[in-house]
């Protein structure tokens, strides 16, 4: 860069200097180290930094030291405890478990990332022997959490099992003594009021799909037997009603909707955050499509470029910014999550966006014939017919799975420090990888970050909401902080040792 031009290596005092990555962001060039500390600092200020030129009085060496940059004023231990409360989630196995309980759907969503298959095909359901022996070998991880959610095809179509699965891995917690919830993802089309009793009843989160106004949802959620969008809209309006009559906060506890954004939708951000302001959600999840499934067969239709997605998603973020200063709270939560990480110092483990990715460590994926995945995205990949992330079955014990030859590739493989573009990424310390979508897309879990769409679409996010932060009033400073603001929803939480 012009910023440093010229710069002879030998007058960098490298001693002095912890390992930090720069980059320019507007005017300003952003420096961060390793354990996410950073500062914008003017070009002139940063060549002086470089060189060793800033004078230990001064305001700027204050403000490079406060951000850890000089490695005589680090406070080793702290930093070591720092790492670690970041990294906690190293020191624990997967969390997530999630359950296909079946491949049928009545819906035909043309973006869908499963094999479903019509809604007559019951050998496809996971049967309960399947279900008691992935419940068992979800309960051999070493993470005192335990997440297990229900997946499709359609799971309400598995409707016993799904209720066998609860009571079973209730009565396991009984002993276990975990942190367990349950949260099942449907389409709403299958539920009913007796159905809907027992769920609320046995604490399960509930999270649907909702692609923006009706004819943006129905034109790619093909529901033959009524109108989709009618149909989430009324279960979610009756599901929140019920949390209401439960004494639940309505502004934490929601039915949870998120929007898979298609081509039809790239003209229209302001109409799916309305559609989701409209129904009182505080925050939405623009999500891309993904390279999976239909979603990959369909994509002459509804895909788009990565630029596309991102001028997409800019747009309805400044909408969202503009929303909230008129008053109206509501946040977007892909931009939420990177901002808790830069601003707050959390780690919020989500799973695309921490070192190593959530591949094994952070979830496994359970199919009806037993196969374990290393992900949701791993058995996304089995449903397109190559069974790469198949990395075991349910009759194999927790060590087997999780320290097999495979396994051990896919972390190694999802660490940024493992990336040549990662390492010298001012954006590492907060960003992550995805070793099926590596996979999927450019044919190697390892990827190459320089021609990444992966790598585009982080990178131009934090580019984004750096260049808001750089430029930041304490108004606005305000308004991001809200948007971090991450308070857990203890009513799904299992009791221990309750059945
Ligand atoms: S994936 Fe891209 S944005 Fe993320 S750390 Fe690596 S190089 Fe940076």
């Amino acid at each position: 860069m012009s910023y440093l031009a010229g710069l002879n290596l030998d007058d960098v005092p490298a001693d002095r200097l912890v390992p930090f990555n720069h980059r320019a962001v507007g005017d300003r060039v952003l420096v961060s180290n390793d354990l996410g500390d950073h500062v914008f600092l003017a070009p002139g200020e940063f060549r002086a930094f470089v060189t060793g030129q800033v004078a230990a009085d001064t305001d700027l060496y204050g403000k490079l030291a406060a951000a850890n940059l000089f490695a005589a004023s680090i406070d080793v231990g702290k930093q070591a405890e720092r790492w670690r409360r970041k990294k906690q989630y190293l020191f624990v196995g997967p969390t997530l478990h999630a359950f296909v309980l079946t491949h049928r759907c009545n819906h035909g969503c043309q973006y869908c990332h499963s094999s479903i298959v019509g809604m007559t095909r019951t050998d496809t359901d996971m049967p309960i022997d399947v279900a008691e022996r992935a419940v068992d070998l979800a309960f051999q991880t070493t993470s005192p959490s335990l997440t297990i959610e229900f997946q499709g095809g359609e799971p309400l179509a598995n409707w016993e099992v799904l209720q066998h699965i609860v009571e079973y891995a209730r009565q396991k917690n009984a002993l276990a003594g975990k942190n367990l919830s349950f949260a099942l993802v449907t389409n709403l089309s299958l539920m009913d009021e007796e159905r809907l009793d027992y769920l609320l009843d046995r604490k399960v989160q509930l999270c649907t799909s909702l692609d923006g106004p009706a004819d943006l949802h129905n034109k790619v959620r093909i529901y033959k037997e009524g109108d989709s969008h009618d149909l989430v809209m009324k279960w979610m309006a009756r599901i929140n009603e019920r949390y209401v009559e439960m004494g639940l906060d309505p502004n934490l506890y929601r039915v949870e909707a998120l929007p898979t954004i298609t081509r039809h939708a790239l003209a229209r951000p302001k109409d799916v955050v309305d559609q989701y302001v409209a129904l009182g959600c505080r925050a939405v999840f623009l999500r891309k499509l993904d390279p999976f499934g239909f979603a990959a067969r369909t994509a002459g239709t509804l895909g788009y470029s990565m630029d596309e997605f991102l001028t997409f998603y800019q747009e309805a973020v400044d909408y969202i910014i503009e929303l909230n200063r008129r008053g109206v709270q509501v946040m977007e939560r892909h931009a939420g999550i990177m901002l808790s990480k830069i601003l707050n110092d959390d780690e919020p483990n989500y799973l695309d966006l921490r070192t190593p990715g959530g591949a094994v460590t952070g979830q496994l994926g359970y199919a009806p014939d037993g196969g374990v995945y290393s992900s949701d995205e791993g058995r996304f990949v089995a449903a397109m017919g190559d069974e790469m992330f198949r990395i075991g079955t349910v009759t194999d014990t927790y060590h087997q799975i999780v320290t097999n030859a495979q396994t051990r590739a896919l972390v190694m493989a999802g660490l940024n420090d493992g990336q040549p573009d990662c390492v010298t990424c001012v954006y590492k310390p907060w960003c992550g990888q995805q070793v099926e979508y590596n996979y999927k897309t450019q044919g190697s879990i390892h990827g190459r970050m320089r021609d990444s769409v992966w790598c585009r679409k982080h990178k131009t996010i934090f580019d984004y909401l750096m260049g808001k932060l750089a430029k930041a009033n304490a108004e606005d400073l305000a308004m991001f902080q809200r948007w971090t603001t991450n308070r857990t929803l203890d009513h799904f939480m299992q009791e221990r040792g309750a059945l």
